[in-house]
């Protein structure tokens, strides 16, 4: 359970900033409400798209989460820990092979990155002034129910922000190496995790009773795992389709919505979304027409309730058609590859499927991030690439050179935007997104014409 930052004040300061909260979670809850209410109006919102926005709804506005994970903390004791994460590097395999929840933290709050805006200094991103935010504040359960978080050394930010958190609540610092290819690096990296699983069993409880991480429950965590990356993986096929079946915004929703919920849960609803969707596009019930312009969603992460950018691009007239943010296709698209079931291969699996195909701009060189994104500019047929830069993030601006050239090269426009989470810039964003969609729109419609042409 989280220290609150009105711990040690005066019973006024403590009821000002109890008025400051109120004002804040009324504010959170106001914005996530429209967002949703937004994706609710389309008419043709998937049917199993409702689960997903429900989820964002019990956490964002009405502050339920326990009612989604009430279900898995009665299963076998009621005493189950949850664990926060800030990363994608965070093995969940191990926190539910210690019977532990694992729920992922990453801000993505306006009003949360307000509160930490007063924390932290001014050029921080907004993913860690919201995180800090929450926190500090306990502004939803969510932050508060958690009774520890895994923070990885990845970027300068999140490293201080670790820092930061350890004020309210106990944070585990995971050491993420900065070069891959090494057998130095591996090495280390296979290290900090048998170190986080020796910390998940001494604060389950565990190692106490002799019942440390079992290998049997290891192999069935990385399986539970393994089923909801097959039906991300089975919505990223879909979202391959020359007529897209689902709208950007909703499908990341949908993968966002993985945070909050236990895998075993969220890979119900997403197998019935993804039956849905596939006899949609059998049918030929299509959201849009081949002409509409397909986007690559790049670089940082939208994170609920900050959908700006997702909406924006999709208000415009275009489909985000694939993204290769944290919270959307990066995610849970790398499976654990097992030959052998003992401890070491599954410890050692673990490790290779964290590191090694993880394309987060911490790592250097990280080449492999351009051979995945002109892999999915050709696989998902991307019209064009909005660049999505949060103010501070200095390690994805620092790539987009790199990928503008090769993106050049395969005549694909990039429009790189920064942007925070406030909404004092929409209309220009508004302006710059419009001029891109409408120029693509122009570019693809005089190349289906050619193609007609010669046809
Ligand atoms: S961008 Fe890097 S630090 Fe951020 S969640 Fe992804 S892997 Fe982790
Ligand atoms: S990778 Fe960028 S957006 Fe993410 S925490 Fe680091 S600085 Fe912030």
């Amino acid at each position: 359970m989280n220290k609150e930052i009105s711990q040690n004040k005066s019973p006024n300061e403590a009821d000002q900033l109890q008025k400051r909260k109120d004002h804040f979670a009324r504010n959170l809850a106001r914005s996530a409400k429209t967002v949703l209410a937004e994706l609710e109006e389309n008419p043709d919102l998937p049917l199993g798209m409702h689960y997903f926005i429900n989820i964002m709804r019990e956490v964002f506005v009405k502050d339920r989460v326990h009612q989604l994970l009430l279900p898995s903390l009665h299963q076998s004791t009621n005493n189950r820990k949850i664990i926060g994460t800030y990363c994608i590097m965070v093995p969940e395999e191990l926190i539910y092979a210690a019977g532990a929840i694992p729920v992922r933290l990453c801000g993505g709050s306006y009003e949360a990155s307000c509160i930490g805006d007063e924390l932290v200094p001014r050029d921080t991103c907004p993913v860690v002034k919201a995180s800090i935010g929450f926190t500090s504040f306990n502004l939803i359960s969510l932050y508060q129910m958690c009774d520890a978080v895994i923070v990885p050394t990845t970027c300068d930010s999140k490293r201080k922000m670790g820092e930061e958190l350890s004020k309210f609540t106990e944070v585990w610092m995971l050491e993420v190496p900065h070069i891959k290819d090494s057998e130095g690096s591996r090495r280390q990296w296979l290290q900090q995790l048998y170190v986080l699983k020796k910390n998940l069993e001494k604060f389950t409880g565990r190692r106490f009773t002799g019942r440390k991480i079992r290998r049997k429950a290891l192999d069935t965590s990385i399986k539970m795992i393994g089923s909801a990356q097959y039906q991300a993986r089975r919505l990223y096929e879909i979202r391959k389709s020359s007529a897209p079946v689902i709208l950007g915004r909703e499908a990341m929703i949908a993968i966002n919505a993985y945070s909050y919920a236990t895998a075993f849960e969220w890979t119900k609803a997403m197998t019935g979304l993804n039956d849905e969707l596939e006899a949609r596009c059998h049918k030929g019930q299509f959201i849009c027409s081949e002409h509409t312009p397909r986007i690559l969603l790049a670089s940082c992460s939208p994170i609920f309730p900050n959908w700006k950018i997702p909406s924006l691009i999709e208000e415009m007239g275009a489909v985000i058609v694939a993204d290769e943010s944290c919270m959307g296709n990066r995610y849970l698209y790398d499976p654990v590859g097992l030959t052998e079931k003992s401890m070491t291969d599954m410890m050692v699996s673990i490790a290779a499927r964290y590191l090694m195909p993880c394309v987060c701009p911490s790592f250097a060189p990280n080449e492999d991030r351009l051979f995945r994104l002109l892999q999915m500019a050709e696989e998902f047929s991307i019209d064009g690439i909005i660049y999505y830069v949060l103010k501070g993030c200095v390690i994805y601006d620092f790539e987009l050179i790199r990928v503008e050239k090769i993106m050049k090269d395969k005549n694909i426009p990039v429009l790189r935007i920064e942007t925070d989470y406030s909404s004092e810039d929409i209309e220009q964003l508004r302006t710059r997104i419009e001029a891109f969609v409408e120029m693509l729109g122009t570019k693809k419609r005089n190349s289906l014409a050619t193609k007609t042409l010669r046809f």
